[in-house]
């Protein structure tokens, strides 16, 4: 089971991965939990992606795609994951199409969660995390939909995109989620 999580910030994406992935016994890998760890660790590359992260901006994808390299080059080939805020950018998606085939992983499904945008910065704000001031809200909704929106098209026209209604609640999305992965689990081994 290989999924990507894709939507705005705030869209309940880390929260849904993170279920299903305890459910399902699979990794969840959030590169903004990897980011924000390394940043506190003061590591390498905690100390080059915290300005950018602190600013609401993207982290550079050479950074990012040497961590997602990093990933793979370690698990087994068989192993199930949930991306949960990568691909962010289309260089991203273009770069993971190629790593996925060197490490012979397939293709995964694309969630895309849809929600209300009054309602992103609303749920930013109540969640605390210290990159949640309001003008960085508003430049991580900005740049998403700069770099990221565009990856909803790309995925829609390989036909991998499935929607999730993200302003349903938690339980409830997670129930739909469960039901429509499954069938698509179901038909590709089928
Ligand atoms: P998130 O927890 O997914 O909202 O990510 C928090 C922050 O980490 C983002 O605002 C970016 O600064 C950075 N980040 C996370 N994932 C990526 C990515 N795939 N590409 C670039 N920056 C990222």
């Amino acid at each position: 089971m290989q999924f990507i999580f894709l939507g705005p910030p705030g869209a309940g994406k880390g929260t849904q991965a993170s279920l299903l992935a305890d459910l399902w016994q699979i990794s969840h890998v959030s590169t903004g939990d990897i980011l924000r760890k390394a940043i506190s660790g003061k590591t390498s590359l905690g100390l080059q992606a915290q300005a950018h992260v602190e600013a609401g901006e993207l982290v550079p994808d050479v950074l990012i795609m040497a961590l997602m390299r990093e990933y793979f080059g370690q698990i087994d080939r068989n192993q199930g994951w949930i991306l949960d805020g990568f691909p962010r950018t289309v260089t991203q998606a273009y770069a993971l199409d190629e790593l996925l085939s060197i490490v012979r992983q397939p293709h995964p499904r694309v969630v895309f969660f849809e929600v209300a945008p009054e309602a992103l910065v609303e749920r930013m704000l109540a969640r605390g995390r210290q990159d949640d001031t309001r003008d960085t809200i508003r430049r991580r909704l900005e740049i998403y939909q700069a770099d990221t929106a565009p990856l909803v098209e790309l995925y829609q026209r390989r036909k991998c995109l499935v929607k999730a209604d993200g302003n349903r609640p938690v339980e409830a999305i997670s129930h739909y989620l469960q039901h429509v992965l499954a069938q698509h689990q179901a038909k590709a081994l089928a």
